[in-house]
């Protein structure tokens, strides 16, 4: 590089720190800076764009265009060659703009003199700010060295932007993080919450972005990088890793080794950035090549490489993950992911997560459903726009989130939160009553659990036990195989906390969207039909063994109840069950105590076990339908696809049709039957169950009210004949006929 650009575009940023450095107000620093930067550069055109919004461009500031297009000429995200820069966040340099391809005419701006055009993005890792344009008269492309210079003053641009330096009441420039914004995302989790926001990770503050000596600097990235491979190597050696996780920190060891990455930061420092602000352009870089990549393995290397210079600013900041801020009252959780065990951590004192990535099988949001706190995933930016503090409302119902909410969206939204406290409050009243229908039916209603924090809702929903405990919870929150004595312990207090009322364990359901972390992935074309849950446990019994020893210990002769997640044919319940029995027996000739009942049950998720031999049936201590995969399968639609997971209506009356025969099947040889899926805890969907036959429900601990109140003012004989009168007229959902029936029918 150059010595001559090298010391010139020192010099630009050490004038424009020391204009900065000066108070002024917002608009009249963007002009100062317009002019210093076309002064600096020789060029008769400098403009400064930002985003009025996400998707559109402001003319701020400008030196040589017409000072009356400033705040009023704008263009859309992906318009003319600044939106073109703003969309990609490359530069574009071209000595002949009007013939560019994309090129808009702005005759407000008076630039139709100006052929040669240079725009560089302003942004900041994450989020983009706007674009930085020279223009000139003379037709000529803009060096390399100019473009890298432009692309330094943009860098610190988009720091001082961050920092507020352009925002006041004046010029009516966006100022960052003040805005009310709303983002749509998907709903992983319902409810509804306000709060604050709470970072997993917090943003790093830069409030150096230029530095004097670039000797200094240099030092100092070397020695946070030599910093960072040697906490690298720690790691490798340090943990007991599986392949996997070696494999990405020697992906991490490798760029932590790259000279090109340390190189091109000497570079930028060498043009008068500090080591913070070096480290962010090329995280910048990174982040915004990112978006160009088809490739989903280059793009994880790439989400590496952002990962590491996260790590890099920590130790060159000192801003570490504890940045001492205090956790504010009611805490919303925002973060780009998060792993199950951390979630766990921070447990029910958060009111509802917030995540940019995320699906809705990941194990995060299992465990923020087991926790009963709102979530809403794949937001996409919330992690560039929110700091902590922040005002927030989550709506986990809609999967939409309002950040810095105007007071009206506040109040209509405290309206919604204030209605489900009062109806809350209704069904506390009724936690003590069962749910018995007009016509003199009771349906017992369960709770679905997971962890042990789930179980103080038994006693405040009014369940009258568990009935469905999904034991991999434990094992997906931890980082190793967790020991028999260990889940016999965790099972002895959950029984403890039962209180004596039935608790139906789920042996591991693993497989498909549930990984262990320790256990290694299959590569398999289709995971929910795949090898998972009974499967697993049937092939390859270790885990399953240790897990029923593990039950039967912390029963300690209490009664116990055990059911097999996928059961498909009678063999593997015969199989399962088996493996049940064979230690009991050893438990037994071991001394230990053994459960004075022991009840063996199956799951029903396949609609093949719907018409299994009678011999199941009489078999099997009850049936569980577990509503949720036997649905997917019965439609043949990804409960976890988004494009599909919706587009059938569980009140479809094929599948009603088909519950039927499951319950006249039961029926038949007097086999208990309980329905578990997420159906069973929304009102018409169990009101639905219930008339068809089910007498027991299982759901989550907040559906239990809701239920209960509905199921309390309705006759099930006068629900049956309403669906009986769908059927008939050949419809093709009984939900439009039960909401018109309980429409007409409400008090
Ligand atoms: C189900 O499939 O309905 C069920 C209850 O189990 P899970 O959601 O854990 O698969
Ligand atoms: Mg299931």
């Amino acid at each position: 590089m150059p010595e001559r650009s090298e010391s010139d575009s020192r010099k630009l940023l050490r004038r424009l720190r020391d204009m900065l450095a000066v108070p002024g107000k917002g608009q009249d620093r963007l002009d100062q800076i317009t002019h210093l930067i076309a002064d600096s550069m020789g060029t008769e055109v400098c403009s400064i764009y930002l985003f009025r919004d996400p998707e559109t461009l402001e003319l701020c500031a400008t030196e040589g265009l017409r000072k009356e297009s400033v705040h009023q000429t704008r263009m859309k995200l992906g318009e003319g060659l600044v939106g073109r820069v703003a969309r990609t966040g490359q530069p574009v340099n071209t000595a002949d703009a009007p013939s560019e391809k994309g090129f808009r005419f702005m005759p407000e701006t008076g630039e139709e003199i100006y052929s040669s055009f240079l725009g560089v993005p302003i942004q900041r890792v994450g989020e983009k700010l706007g674009v930085l344009v020279v223009q000139s008269k003379v037709a000529r492309e803009f060096s390399e060295d100019e473009i890298y210079a432009l692309d330094v003053v943009a860098m610190v641009l988009a720091e001082m932007t961050e920092l507020g330096a352009f925002t006041g009441d004046d010029g009516g420039i966006r100022a960052l993080h003040k805005q009310p914004v709303m983002l749509r995302g998907t709903s992983g989790q319902e409810g509804a919450a306000e709060g604050r926001v709470w970072l997993h990770e917090p943003r790093v503050v830069i409030t150096n972005p230029v530095a004097d000596d670039p000797l200094t600097e240099i030092d100092r990235i070397r020695a946070a990088v030599g910093e960072l491979r040697v906490s690298i190597d720690d790691l490798l050696e340090a943990q007991t890793l599986d392949k996997d996780q070696k494999q990405v920190l020697e992906a991490y060891r490798m760029f932590a080794q790259s000279r090109g990455w340390l190189r091109r930061m000497e570079e930028d420092i060498m043009r008068g950035l500090s080591a913070e602000a070096a480290v962010e352009k090329e995280q910048s870089a990174a982040r915004a090549r990112l978006e160009q990549v088809p490739d989903a393995y280059l793009r994880e290397r790439l989400s590496d490489l952002d990962d590491l210079s996260n790590r890099l600013l920590r130790i060159l900041t000192g801003q570490g993950k504890d940045t001492g801020a205090e956790m504010p009252e009611n805490p919303v959780l925002v973060a780009r992911n998060i792993g199950p065990a951390e979630l766990l951590e921070y447990g029910r004192k958060l009111k509802a997560v917030v995540m940019d990535e995320g699906s809705v099988g990941s194990h995060a949001a299992v465990v923020a459903r087991a926790l009963a706190i709102p979530l809403v995933i794949n937001t996409e930016r919330i992690t560039a726009e929110a700091l902590n503090g922040d005002p927030i409302l989550v709506d986990g119902d809609q999967g939409i989130v309002h950040l810095r909410p105007e007071e009206t969206v506040a109040r209509a939204f405290r309206d919604k939160i204030a209605m489900q406290a009062e109806a809350q409050k209704r069904y506390a009243s009724l936690r003590g009553l069962p749910a018995t229908a007009t016509c003199g039916t009771t349906v017992a209603l369960h709770m679905n659990a997971g962890l042990m924090a789930d179980l103080p809702s038994l006693e405040g929903s009014g369940a009258e036990g568990v009935g469905l405990f999904r034991t991999e919870l434990q094992f997906l929150v931890r980082s190793k195989m967790p020991q028999r004595a260990e889940l016999a312990r965790l099972y002895a207090r959950v029984m403890d906390a039962a209180k004596g009322r039935r608790v139906a364990f789920r042996t591991l359901d693993i497989g498909s969207d549930k990984v262990l972390p320790y256990m290694k992935p299959q590569d398999e074309p289709n995971p929910a039909m795949g090898w998972r849950a009974v499967r697993v446990g049937l092939d390859k019994p270790g885990v399953l063994r240790m897990q029923l020893q593990a039950l039967i210990r912390a029963a300690n002769g209490r009664p116990l109840t055990i059911m097999f997640p996928l059961i498909t044919e009678l063999s593997e319940f015969q199989q399962a069950r088996a493996h049940a029995l064979r230690e009991l027996h050893r438990e037994k000739s071991l001394g230990h105590p053994v459960p004075e009942k022991l009840e063996i049950g199956a799951m029903l998720e396949t609609p093949s076990l719907a018409f299994a031999p009678r011999a199941f049936f009489e078999l099997t201590d009850f049936v569980s339908v577990g509503g949720n995969d036997l649905k997917q399968f019965f439609f043949a639609a990804d409960r976890e696809n988004e494009l599909v997971r919706r587009r059938y209506d569980t009140l479809n009356l094929s599948f009603l049709t088909f519950l039927e025969g499951i319950v006249a099947r039961c029926a038949q040889t007097g086999t208990p039957l309980s329905f578990c899926g997420e159906d069973a805890g929304r009102p018409i969907e169990a009101l639905a169950l219930a008339a068809i036959g089910f007498r027991t429900l299982s759901m989550r601990p907040a559906s239990v009210g809701p239920v209960k109140a509905l199921l309390r003012r309705v006759n099930l004989n006068d629900a049956r004949a309403v669906i009986d009168r769908a059927k008939a007229e050949g419809a093709e959902s009984a939900r439009p006929f039960l909401m018109e029936w309980l429409s007409s029918h409400s008090e």
